[in-house]
């Protein structure tokens, strides 16, 4: 399966001009390679390539292998329509190979501009690792809402699913990045710690402002984002080894509910609203399918009100922000976990055939007891 990676450019205020001025040059030059290629209906590559080449490379000061790229683009373009004259826009895509594009690690892209070629830091945001190996093709670099990215297509491997046998499920809290429904608790508190932190520091840099700051700002966001990324890798790859293990699919929450459930005090928000949850998911789907293990999104309406025994939902199920406490049949148990179980269930509900093996909607999920009798 082929995937798209965005990667987004870091670059400073002296790089964006240059790729601003890279990107408006080149698609200038399209303008004029499309121009001739409409008037004279010249579509041919080889031959478009023979008329235009010396000129884009002398009008639009584009390096060799750019001017090979204008020359492609508008002939990709004109096999869709032959009709009509092609206008492109000034920040319309720009496609990058290998000559004149190379990542240096994670950190950093090196890539040809109209100054030449110069290396601008990415983040690769949500993603665990740019799987080098498995790019293929192009890859585009595109500009929305003022900010560059890098489009990559990675080939993907996809095993086959697995027949699940049980299901876990994992609940992402705010005193605890997650919880299984094995008992299994991954603790937040040093991953608060770390981003609180990194947090003060950034607030105190900001309202600086000076150069050195800014630089320290930078440096900064990229070693909380290494430290976030590694927790979320530890954690997701425990989480989906244990499926594996076990035979079972992962049951998460639909998105949505991770914001919904955001009732926290102003100055944590931060740690719970943010990215790296979202990472740690899409980390989670990512080994998941890697792994051929099945993941079940729940609606997460009520995960952390509903009693999973008797299954009343209520408010007052909830005496504290860690502790459940059900209202009519008095079942207790830590939040976190609590909800895991009832992803778990929501899960199993909407799995039939695994659901009738294992549990109905109306009994505790035999393979928690355990985790339970601990928790409460
Ligand atoms: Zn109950």
């Amino acid at each position: 399966m082929l995937k798209t990676l965005q990667i987004k450019l870091l670059p400073d205020e002296e790089q964006k001009d240059i790729l601003i001025d890279t990107f408006i040059r080149f698609n200038e030059a399209c303008n004029f390679v499309s121009r001739i290629a409409f008037d004279k209906k010249l579509f041919n590559k080889v031959f478009l390539q023979r008329i235009v080449y010396k000129d884009i490379r002398e009008r639009f000061g584009l390096a060799a292998q750019l001017a090979v790229r204008v020359i492609a683009k508008v002939v990709e373009t004109y096999k869709v329509d032959k009709e009509h004259f092609h206008e492109f826009r000034d920040f319309g895509s720009i496609v990058y190979d290998q000559r004149i594009l190379s990542f240096k690690g994670m950190d950093e892209v090196s890539i040809n501009t109209v100054h030449g070629r110069i290396r601008i830091p990415i983040t690769i945001g949500k993603y665990r690792e740019i799987p080098f190996e498995r790019i293929r093709g192009q890859c585009d670099l595109i500009r929305r809402n003022k900010q560059f990215y890098l489009m990559v297509a990675v080939e993907v491997p996809e095993e086959p699913l697995i027949e699940a046998k049980d299901i876990i499920g994992v609940d992402m809290g705010i005193e605890n990045i997650a919880v299984d429904s094995t008992g299994k608790y991954y603790s937040g508190d040093e991953i608060k710690d770390v981003r609180k932190h990194y947090s003060d520091l950034r607030s105190r840099l900001q309202s600086k402002g000076t150069k050195s700051a800014k630089r320290h700002l930078r440096k900064l966001s990229g070693k909380e984002s290494r430290f976030v990324r590694n927790v979320n890798h530890v954690i997701s790859k425990e989480i989906v080894q244990k499926a594996k293990g076990t035979s079972s699919a992962i049951a998460i929450e639909n998105l949505n509910g991770i914001r919904m459930r955001t009732t926290v005090k102003k100055g944590q928000r931060y740690i719970h609203n943010s990215w790296a949850f979202h990472q740690l998911r899409s980390f989670i789907e990512y080994k998941a399918m890697e792994a051929g293990i099945p993941v079940i999104v729940v609606d997460p309406k009520n995960t952390s009100r509903e009693c999973p025994v008797c299954h009343t939902i209520d408010k007052r199920n909830r005496p504290e922000r860690s502790r459940f406490r059900c209202i009519s049949c008095g079942f207790e148990g830590e939040a976190d976990f609590v909800a895991s179980l009832n992803i778990r269930n929501r899960a199993a509900v909407s799995q039939p055939i695994v659901a009738g093996a294992i549990f109905g909607h109306s009994t505790l999920p035999a393979a928690s007891s355990e985790a339970l009798a601990r928790s409460s």
